[in-house]
């Protein structure tokens, strides 16, 4: 039987279907490399900073030496991360690069503390920013990248400008890829010891770095919390910024002792750990009273509030308005959080308090000594870390867009 040609036919494949598209970002994550292993190398680089800003003294814990995670730096300092650009500087503060890895910085802890040296602002907004980053990093356990476009070559790295207008603002911007802060001269009325007509920086403000360095952390994580959906959208922007630059000051345990001391034992009274951003409060003073930009608690509310009794009417914390301004509303959050934080240090420190025989009715009218000062202290250091990484993890539970702020708590409340 003769064998029958057949001829295969040959199938076409029908064009592919699109099912989706591989977003932009998915190549700027590759683009953040951060802290590459070099061998032997140490992990971590110590910086001397402001704890808060320059109108807290030293005496008050008010500058720190921190341990940033270590990388090898060019001259800026430019790491894998950050390139801090000092273009701008105002004639006093014109200084050249600073050099992180020149060998006389690397064994005296960096550039002294002054507002007085260019390199120190320098110094500064990199230790700060490296700080911010690397809590969320701990928390979160992978790298963060950020919004902005990646460079075509290079590793992606937000720009930093501590000298980068003169005005009495900061800010993050994703088209621009930077945190720019801005300088000015204090109000010749200026409270607290604030220079009268000195000049005052932002990036010498530790809250207002974490704040800004916040902003670009959140839109590296959820890029659609740019587009005001809902009135909670931006206020959780700045409020949860302001809970980080808040936790942020129980990293440094001198500053969480002395307002202890000075509050008399509640850290809901102690002004040095709930004002955000003093120094630019008090530059920007007319009248001469002492009042941080804000504080980032509702203080009043608070100490009045028990969370172990519901609140009575008026005795409650700030409550939630829609028609309220995003910082404001915001703070409704920070309250929220803090008032939370504020019940598990309070009954966590109780035996401390019985132990050193004080009655807590009485704390007011008697000192506390310096070993029952320090064990509270440290429990509500440990307690502050914990919620920074329950606020931080929570981030990752919360829908990508149009969310509102209960639904944040919520998310945050199961992570405990
Ligand atoms: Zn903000």
């Amino acid at each position: 039987m003769a064998k029958r040609k057949t001829t295969a036919k040959v199938a076409t494949a029908p064009p592919p279907i699109k099912a989706y598209d591989v977003s932009d970002r998915v190549r700027f994550q590759a683009a953040v490399r951060p802290y590459q292993n070099v061998p032997h190398a140490p992990l971590v680089r110590p910086l001397r900073i402001y704890t808060l800003d320059p109108s807290v003294s030293d005496r008050l814990g008010g500058t720190a030496t921190v341990n940033v995670p270590y990388e090898k730096l060019e001259p800026g300092p430019i790491g894998s991360l950050f390139a801090v650009n000092s273009q701008g500087a105002p004639d006093e503060l014109q200084a050249a690069a600073l050099d992180l890895d020149d060998p006389f910085l690397l064994l005296s802890g960096g550039v002294s503390p002054t507002p007085t040296n260019g390199r120190f602002h320098m110094q500064m907004v990199y230790a700060v920013c490296s700080l911010t980053y690397a809590v969320f990093r701990r928390a979160l356990g992978r790298d963060i990248a950020w919004a902005t476009n990646a460079p075509a070559d290079g590793p992606l790295r937000l720009v930093v400008k501590p000298f980068a207008f003169v005005g009495t603002n900061a800010g993050y911007s994703r088209e621009a890829g930077d945190l720019s802060f801005g300088y000015f001269r204090a109000d010749e009325k200026a409270a607290g010891f604030t220079l009268r007509g000195g000049l005052v920086s932002t990036a010498l403000s530790h809250d207002i770095i974490a704040h800004e360095t916040t902003h670009a952390l959140l839109d590296g994580l959820r890029s659609s919390f740019l587009d005001p959906t809902n009135i909670d959208v931006p206020a959780f922007h700045e409020g949860f910024s302001d809970l980080v630059a808040l936790f942020l000051h129980f990293t440094y345990s001198d500053v969480v002792e002395q307002a202890i001391r000075e509050s008399g034992g509640s850290i809901t009274h102690g002004s040095l750990l709930t004002d955000i951003a003093r120094e630019f409060g008090y530059a920007r003073s007319r009248t001469g009273r002492a009042d941080a930009l804000r504080s980032g608690v509702d203080v009043k509310g608070l100490a009045a509030f028990d969370s172990d009794i519901l609140p009575g009417g008026e005795n409650g914390p700030k409550v939630y308005n829609p028609k309220l301004e995003p910082h404001t509303l915001g703070s409704v959050l920070v309250s929220a959080v803090f008032e939370a934080f504020t019940t598990i240090v309070r009954r966590k420190t109780e035996r401390f308090y019985r132990i050193a025989g004080v009655n807590r009715d009485a704390i007011d009218r008697v000192p506390l000594n310096d070993a029952l000062v320090k064990a509270i202290a440290q429990e509500s250091c440990d307690v502050a870390g914990q919620f920074l990484n329950i606020c931080i993890r929570a981030i990752d539970y919360c829908p990508p867009a149009d969310m509102e702020l209960g639904e944040y708590l919520r998310r945050a409340a199961l992570r405990r």
